[in-house]
């Protein structure tokens, strides 16, 4: 393991462009379970919630769950180790992006200022008549479905749901830059969400390294993945980071 991380490190310091791909595993150890597996959210809760055509017809109903989910328990996670070290990276200048499928704003919290955010983000509510965009901050949740106070609409959480498109400047973005990568850093992803996991694939595709950090295999490891380093995301990138700064 050793010697994979300081091949990792060595081929991170030499990219000139190296990008990072996040799932909901680097939030694991803030607190947020994943969808997916023994301890996944989708064992407790039914996927339908978060479906557009249903939430748009059940909207209320909905937030009873949303705001379970994402407003009571989402809303103590803070960072960890792993947030922090790609934070550090970008100061640092090598790292150039992250690319994330999360949608609990631990990246921005952490310092990254480069973040194309997939799935769009929890802590903004959108009003689906007039597009007002709303800090999840600004509502305590007591009284549900928040409305826009502009015309009266049901609020949306601004992440897309089942039967959603990928906000537009976050796909171009995450694609551009998965063309110039050199490297790219998978961390907890299963890869089984498309089209998010097409953009490793197409930075492989474009030529890059594939390093990806992971306690399990994924749908990326056998065919994508170069250098799969075996961990937890912060015990890994904690040990990374001796090599980089
Ligand atoms: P996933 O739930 O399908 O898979 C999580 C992956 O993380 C697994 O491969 C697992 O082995 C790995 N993992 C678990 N603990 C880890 C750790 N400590 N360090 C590193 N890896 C670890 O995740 P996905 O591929 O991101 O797809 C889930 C979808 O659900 C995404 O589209 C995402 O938008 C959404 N989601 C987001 C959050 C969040 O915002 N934090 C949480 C749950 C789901």
């Amino acid at each position: 393991m050793e010697l994979l991380i300081k091949e990792s490190a060595r081929l991170i310091k030499e990219s000139k462009f190296t990008i990072a791909f996040t799932g909901a595993g680097i939030s694991v150890e803030s607190g947020i379970p994943p969808f997916r597996g023994e301890h996944g959210l989708w064992n407790k809760y039914t996927p339908e919630v978060l479906d557009l055509s249903y939430y748009l017809n059940h909207s209320t109903e909905c937030w009873e769950y949303i705001r379970e989910i994402f407003y009571d328990f989402f809303a103590d996670a803070h960072p960890n180790k792993a947030h922090f070290v790609l934070a550090e990276m970008e100061a640092s200048g090598v790292l150039n992006s992250v690319i994330t499928q999360n949608i609990d704003n631990l990246h921005f919290e952490a310092g990254n200022k480069v973040v194309h955010e997939f799935h769009g983000n929890s802590k903004k509510l959108k009003c689906l008549k007039c597009d007002r965009v709303y800090g999840a901050d600004e509502f305590d949740f007591a009284n549900i479905p928040p409305k826009c106070v502009d015309d009266g609409e049901i609020l949306k959480p601004d992440f897309i749901f089942f039967g959603e498109g990928i906000p537009q400047e976050a796909y171009a973005n995450s694609f551009a830059d998965a063309e110039k990568a050199e490297v790219c850093i998978i961390i907890g992803s299963t890869g089984e969400v498309t089209p998010a996991s097409y953009v490793p694939r197409t930075a492989k595709q474009a030529g890059a390294t594939i390093i990806e950090i992971n306690p399990e295999e994924s749908s990326f490891t056998s065919g994508v993945t170069d250098i799969h380093l075996k961990g937890k995301a912060s015990e890994v990138l904690e040990q990374l980071a001796k090599h980089l700064f």
